[in-house]
């Protein structure tokens, strides 16, 4: 059998922080395949396990274990499976694991062979990525997606205490995937130079996900600066705003805590139903702590009908939570990572079961990253419509949109943007 795996080793590498994590090439007689998996910060607490090894190497945050945890248990167990089986083979590495959180193997190491295998799988076949996942998903995966750029960092990402996490530019009034990642870049240039001339250099440093940390009191005034910004690159009307409060952050207690000021979850939606009313506000991440449904239930009955009410530590990319969040009507959109769940397959299926319910999917990083651009072809072969890739700088995120360039380039006449 050409697509027999013959071969799989992995090892660690550092990500986009400085921190270990885990890559894993994979073989079959005739290709190879590599992926490398993010890590996050304000990770939910319902994710599925990161294996750390403790002790004193790397703080603490050493990948040995799982890589280990690949190189023999999984390895033993996979070697001569049908890399193009990805549903077999996740089915392995579940029944392998057996834990429901992945904290046998670790997520990471889980991930990066199940990302691996994809990659495998596709070149097996000799399709693009994207056209592969959409073989297994059951979509057309020609859906170039509207970008969420994290353009002002705070939060976990700039290393702030009770702070909204990230302040987004949202091209969506554009024709191509290009033209809206040129007018973000234009405009995130435009606000660097702003930035600099209103505060001095210090105030164009960049948080974990390459965007700006400026000191600026509040979320208004931040998405003040990004209006200007917006207005004087010539782009008003054309891009929109989107947050990720990232709210599980700074709930405690029962309340939630931004810069001094203490909320309720009712005060909280005023704030945020306020904060859609003065600006061009389509999207909010994490309005709502992971596991304040009553709160995320507010929040949708109030916004949801206006604007996207995204899930993300509330959802964790889980079947089970996001059919909850559909039952409950707390939310209206799922923000999907991978490694929050760990294989292709499940990912897929949450992609497959919030689509079903006319909610929205978002296809997302991790604030820390890889160069691996993997998502760049998820978020296409799932025809999800939205990505959250970060700023435009910096490599492990400029990976993901130069992908998306290539694949809108290679797509030719076939290219559908999700915007406008
Ligand atoms: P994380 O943040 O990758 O640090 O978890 C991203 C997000 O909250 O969307
Ligand atoms: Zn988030």
């Amino acid at each position: 059998m050409v697509s027999a795996i013959k071969k799989v080793h992995a090892y660690e590498i550092l990500d986009s922080r400085g921190n270990p994590t885990v890559a894993v090439e994979m073989a079959t007689a005739s290709f190879c395949a590599k992926a490398m998996v993010p890590s996050g910060a304000s990770t939910g607490a319902h994710e599925a396990v990161e294996l750390r090894d403790g002790g004193k190497r790397y703080n603490g945050k050493g990948v040995l274990r799982a890589v280990e945890n690949v190189n023999k248990t999984i390895s033993r167990k996979i070697i001569g499976m049908d890399c193009r089986k990805q549903d077999a083979l996740d089915a392995a590495l579940l029944e392998l694991d057996g834990t429901p959180n992945k904290s046998k193997l670790g997520a990471n190491a889980v991930v990066a062979v199940s990302m691996a295998a994809c990659k495998l799988g596709a070149k097996t076949v000799n399709k693009p990525l994207y056209a592969y996942i959409a073989s297994l998903a059951r979509t057309k995966g020609t859906l170039l997606p509207i970008p969420q750029l994290n353009v002002i960092n705070g939060g976990k990402h700039a290393g702030i205490d009770n702070d909204i996490q990230e302040h987004m530019l949202v091209p969506s009034g554009f024709r191509t995937f290009r033209e809206a990642l040129r007018a973000g870049a234009e405009t995130y240039h435009l606000l660097k130079s702003m930035l600099k001339r209103r505060f001095g250099v210090s105030a164009i440093q960049l948080g974990d996900e390459g965007g700006f940390v400026p000191p600026l009191k509040n979320v208004n005034e931040r998405l003040e600066i990004l209006m200007q910004a917006i207005e004087e690159s010539g782009y008003k009307g054309k891009i929109n705003l989107a947050l990720d409060a990232a709210s599980s952050e700074f709930y405690k207690g029962g309340h939630y805590f931004i810069g001094k000021k203490k909320y309720s979850a009712e005060e909280l939606v005023d704030f945020y139903a306020d904060l859609a009313k003065t600006y061009p506000i389509i999207s909010l991440e994490d309005g709502m702590a992971e596991d304040n449904w009553h709160g995320w239930q507010l929040l949708n009955k109030k916004l949801g009908k206006k604007i996207q009410i995204v899930g993300d530590d509330v959802l964790v990319t889980n079947v089970e939570r996001i059919r909850k969040a559909i039952d409950l009507k707390a939310a209206n959109a799922l923000l999907l990572k991978v490694n929050q769940i760990g294989t292709i397959t499940e990912s897929i299926e949450a992609a497959r079961l919030a689509s079903k319910n006319r909610w929205n999917v978002v296809v997302s990083h991790r604030s820390g990253e890889t160069e691996d651009a993997f998502i760049a072809d998820l978020v296409v072969g799932l025809d999800a419509g939205q990505s959250k890739f970060g700023a435009p700088a910096r490599s492990e995120r400029t990976a993901k949109y130069n992908r998306l360039l290539r694949i809108e380039e290679s797509l030719g006449k076939k290219a559908r943007f999700a915007g406008l």
